[in-house]
């Protein structure tokens, strides 16, 4: 359920509840008020006609006479209505002084002013009770009437009264009651509520640091869930599927990351270093020699006649060729020296505190093993390539731009001689 709907239902079942509450308590409040009060008009009313009797007693004849004068003093000093019924087949005979005689109700003539369906309802009450409702009580008492010791009628008295300014109290406290408990259960409610978003807040602010151990953590917590329509169960889903998502996203970055790293330094036909990284990292060593006073040497290689094994065999071919002589070049070299291809059909060595005589017998040894490791073609065919091999030595003071070209002109030079051959750089060469 929504937190507006539960807020709203409990709302109203509490009103609902306080209604009925308070109608209860209001109507046993009357109830015990009215039954006090009713019993308090009856004893005034026995008191009163004890007290008058004594005072009037024997003074008449006819007891009906008697009575009727009685009652109307009994009736004022009590400020309430009444009339006289008396046992007509009995006592007949006292029946001639009187003119008052309103009707006859059974065996019963009614001696005053009543109306019989009111009378209907009075006549039964004895000795005392109320007629009314419970916020306008009559008060009915009934009196028996005595002559000679034997009941020969009753008085019937009966006064309305109004209860409304009552029971401020029974209200009063059954409201308060109601809106502490109410206050109780929203104020529950709302903290099982805040509870979990701090919950949910603590795990958001663990991710945002990259901490998932949480998850789990959460998951259970959802599961445990019972109303699973609120929105904070909706938002724990939510923040798990969020966490999954950032996950996938994390673990694909990642992913991607080292990929772009390993492509950005690499070559990927060869697996060999691009030109990029090999001047990065041939600068450093330039670096470290002019600091230090090291000696070292680069190789300009070049497949010989690559084109026609291209336009021979097909570009597949060209390319494994180029594969298995990054290979072999890979193979032979130190682990301080740098492999790189320099552009289609180019390598370019760096042979870290090599001297010049030392490069020259590098460059002629890759020369020769090339020459002399046949290629097999996936026709099986085998494949003899030849390279040529441009060599130039770091003599204190030349830029790495400086010894790459020197190299080159080596090369050139190589080419120039024949192919298949080693050329050291002569300054000869550049006039
Ligand atoms: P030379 O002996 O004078 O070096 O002649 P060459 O044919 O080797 O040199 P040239 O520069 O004329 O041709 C080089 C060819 O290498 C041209 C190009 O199509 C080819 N090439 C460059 N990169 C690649 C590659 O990645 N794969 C393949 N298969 N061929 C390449
Ligand atoms: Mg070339
Ligand atoms: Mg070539």
């Amino acid at each position: 359920m929504s937190i507006k709907k539960k807020i709203t239902s409990y709302s109203v079942i509490f009103f609902v509840l306080y209604i009925i509450f308070v109608s209860v308590v209001v109507y046993l409040d009357f109830k015990a008020l009215n039954n006090k009060k009713s019993r308090e008009f009856y004893e005034n009313l026995v008191v009163t006609c004890t007290e008058i009797k004594k005072l009037m007693y024997g003074k008449e004849e006819n007891p009906l006479v008697f009575f009727y004068k009685f009652s109307n003093i009994v009736l004022k000093i009590l400020r309430s209505e009444g009339v006289i019924l008396y046992d007509n087949s009995k006592y007949g005979k006292f029946n001639q002084n009187l003119h008052k005689v309103s009707l006859i109700y059974g065996d019963f003539v009614v001696i005053g002013n009543i109306k019989p369906d009111f009378l209907e309802k009075i006549f039964p009450v004895e000795p005392y009770g109320n007629v009314g409702s419970v916020i306008n009580p009559v008060f009915v008492a009934r009196y028996p009437l005595l002559w000679e010791g034997k009941v020969f009628g009753y008085l019937i008295t009966w006064k309305e009264f109004n209860n409304l300014n009552f029971t401020v109290f029974g209200i009063f406290g059954t409201s308060l009651v109601f809106f502490l408990v109410y206050v109780l259960v929203i104020s529950r409610y709302l903290s099982s509520i805040s509870k979990d978003l701090k919950f949910l807040s603590g795990i958001i602010k663990g991710v945002a640091k990259k901490e998932f151990s949480k998850t789990d953590l959460l998951r259970e917590n959802a599961m445990r869930s019972k109303d699973k329509d609120s929105e904070i169960y909706e938002l724990k889903v939510a923040v798990i599927k969020m966490i999954e998502t950032l996950k996938k996203i994390l673990i694909e970055t990642s992913k991607e990351k080292t990929l772009y790293e390993r492509m950005a330094l690499t070559d990927p036909l060869t697996g060999l270093y691009n030109r990029r990284v090999f001047t990065e990292m041939a600068e450093k060593e330039l670096a470290k020699a002019k600091r230090y006073g090291y000696n070292f040497s680069i190789l300009m290689i070049d497949i010989d006649n690559f084109k026609k094994i291209n336009d021979t065999y097909g570009h597949d071919v060209g390319d494994l060729v180029l594969k298995k002589i990054s290979e072999i070049l890979k193979r032979n070299v130190r682990g301080a020296d740098l492999v790189a291809r320099f552009g289609g059909e180019e390598f370019i060595v760096m042979l870290s505190n090599t001297n010049l005589n030392g490069a020259v017998k590098k460059a002629e040894q890759l020369r020769r093993m090339i020459e002399q490791t046949p290629i097999e073609l996936p026709n099986g065919e085998k494949l003899r390539v030849t390279v040529s091999i441009g060599v130039s030595t770091y003599r204190g003071h030349e830029s790495l731009e400086e010894l790459i070209k020197e190299a080159d002109q080596a090369l050139y030079e190589a080419k120039r001689k024949g192919k298949n051959r080693v050329e050291v750089f002569r300054e000869s060469l550049t006039l």
